[in-house]
């Protein structure tokens, strides 16, 4: 009789157990939703995982393009949607750049974000540089111990962005405000509490 293997995560060993596909799970149009979104053909996916051998957030975390782009295909809209790892592509491109069916996987994960933020489930981090980006242009704006850096440098204490050109953020604010990217992010922070 075979064994189990032991793979030190209950919650993973009792997935890897259960073989069957529960039609309540999924929604057969997540598919064409994800196409529509994301433009790409991806259910041409034939899962060879060139895509997560290429990926660099796969060696540092559980992340598995691959994995996402098999939901897709069977329409686990609310398994691909409620992982947390939806969040760890860094959007490098170099699965899209690599998969040899000429999908484009980071687009399928952008849809599947942008899929995610209908049901309010993004990270906080991600809501909180929403805010920062509205406020000051930067998802990481200046401080100064940057400042007092670049100043030993030889440089401006500002950066050439909108830290020095104030001028270009209702522009900005004008983009976020046209996806309500930032009243959205207000108002989930808020009923969280934070
Ligand atoms: S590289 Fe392309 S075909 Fe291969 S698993 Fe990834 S998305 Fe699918
Ligand atoms: S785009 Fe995202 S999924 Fe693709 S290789 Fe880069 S980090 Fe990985």
């Amino acid at each position: 009789m075979a064994t189990e293997k032991n793979y030190g995560n209950p919650e993973l060993e009792a997935k890897l157990r259960d073989r069957y596909l529960y039609t309540d799970d999924t929604n057969p149009e997540f598919l064409n939703d994800v196409k529509k979104v994301s433009r790409t053909i991806a259910h041409m996916c034939y899962q060879c995982g060139t895509c997560t051998g290429s990926c660099p957030s796969a060696p540092r975390s559980s992340y598995r393009i691959r994995l996402f782009m098999r939901r897709g295909v069977l329409g686990l809209e609310k398994e691909a949607l409620n992982d947390p790892d939806l969040w760890l592509c860094t959007t490098c491109y170099s699965c899209t750049d690599r998969c040899p069916r000429d999908i484009a996987p980071t687009d399928v994960i952008m849809a599947m974000r942008n899929l995610a933020f209908k049901y309010d489930i993004v990270p906080r981090n991600f809501l909180k540089t929403v805010q920062l980006i509205y406020t000051t242009g930067h998802g990481v704006p200046n401080n100064d111990v940057n400042r007092s850096a670049r100043e030993k440098l030889g440089l401006s204490r500002d950066p050439p962005t909108t830290h020095s050109y104030p001028e270009f953020m209702p522009g900005i604010q004008k983009i976020i405000d046209h996806y309500k990217l930032k009243e959205n992010a207000d108002r989930i922070l808020a009923e969280e509490g934070q």
